[in-house]
C-alpha cells in the first residue's frame, strides 16, 4: 500500500471542512465540545456499538468495503463474524461503559473518523480495515504513519486549531498550567492527556 503524508496545515483544512459542513458555528462561535458522533453520522457513516474483542485490545475499526467483521459474542460466548457495511465504524462496547471515560471515546470516533477521511481510497477494494487498537498490541507496524495521521486529524477534530486558540486565550487568565489543561479538556470533553498534547504542539504550553 502506498501511504500518502498529509501535513499538519492540510489536515486542519480538513478539520474545517467536515466541521463547518455540518455546523459553521462549531468553528467560528463560541468553542464547544465537536459532537463527533454526529458528525459522523451527517457524513453518511454508520456508528456501531460491539464488543470487538474479548480482551478489549480493538477500540475501534473503520470498514471501507461490505463484507464481514469479527466481534466477540457475550452470549456464544465466542467470536463471530457479522455482516457489515461500507462505512461502518465499528467501537468497542466498553469505551460506553459507566467507569469508561468520555475522552477516550470520543478520541477513538474521532480517530476512525480520519481513517475514513484519509484513507478510504488506500484501503477499499483490499477487503481490509483500519483498527486502532489499545498501545500494547501495536507492534512495529508498518501502519505507524497512518496511525499517527489519523491520531492528529482525530485531536483536530476534536480541538480545531481556531477554536483551541480563542478558548486558550480566553481561559488563560489567573489559571495555572494544570487548571487550564483541565479547564479547556472540560469544554471540549477530551481527555486531559489529549489536550495536554494538542497544546504543546501548538506551543501554546
Ligand atoms: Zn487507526
Amino acid at each position: 500500500m502506498r501511504t500518502r503524508y498529509y501535513r499538519e496545515q492540510v489536515l486542519e483544512g480538513i478539520a474545517r471542512e467536515v466541521i463547518t459542513a455540518y455546523d459553521q458555528s462549531l468553528y467560528h462561535g463560541v468553542p464547544t465540545m465537536i459532537p463527533i458522533e454526529d458528525i459522523i453520522e451527517a457524513q453518511g457513516l454508520t456508528l456501531e456499538f460491539q464488543c470487538l474483542r474479548k480482551t478489549g485490545s480493538v477500540l475501534g475499526e473503520t470498514i471501507f468495503d461490505d463484507g464481514g467483521a469479527v466481534i466477540y459474542d457475550r452470549d456464544i460466548p465466542g467470536y463471530t463474524i457479522i455482516e457489515v457495511k461500507s462505512g461502518t465504524i465499528l467501537i468497542d462496547d466498553s469505551l460506553c461503559g459507566e467507569d469508561s471515560s468520555t475522552g477516550r471515546l470520543r478520541f477513538t470516533c474521532a480517530h476512525e473518523l480520519a481513517h475514513w477521511l484519509l484513507h478510504k481510497e488506500l484501503y477499499s477494494g483490499t477487503g481490509e480495515s483500519a483498527a486502532m487498537v489499545t498501545e500494547s498490541s501495536i507492534t512495529q507496524s508498518q501502519n505507524n504513519t497512518l496511525e499517527t495521521q489519523a491520531n492528529l486529524l482525530g485531536a483536530i477534530l476534536l480541538m480545531p486549531r481556531p477554536q483551541l486558540k480563542r478558548c486558550f486565550y480566553r481561559l488563560r487568565p489567573g489559571r495555572d498550567r494544570q487548571r487550564l489543561v483541565t479547564d479547556m479538556a472540560d469544554v471540549f470533553q477530551v481527555s486531559k492527556q489529549a489536550m495536554r498534547i494538542r497544546l504543546e504542539n501548538q506551543q501554546l504550553l
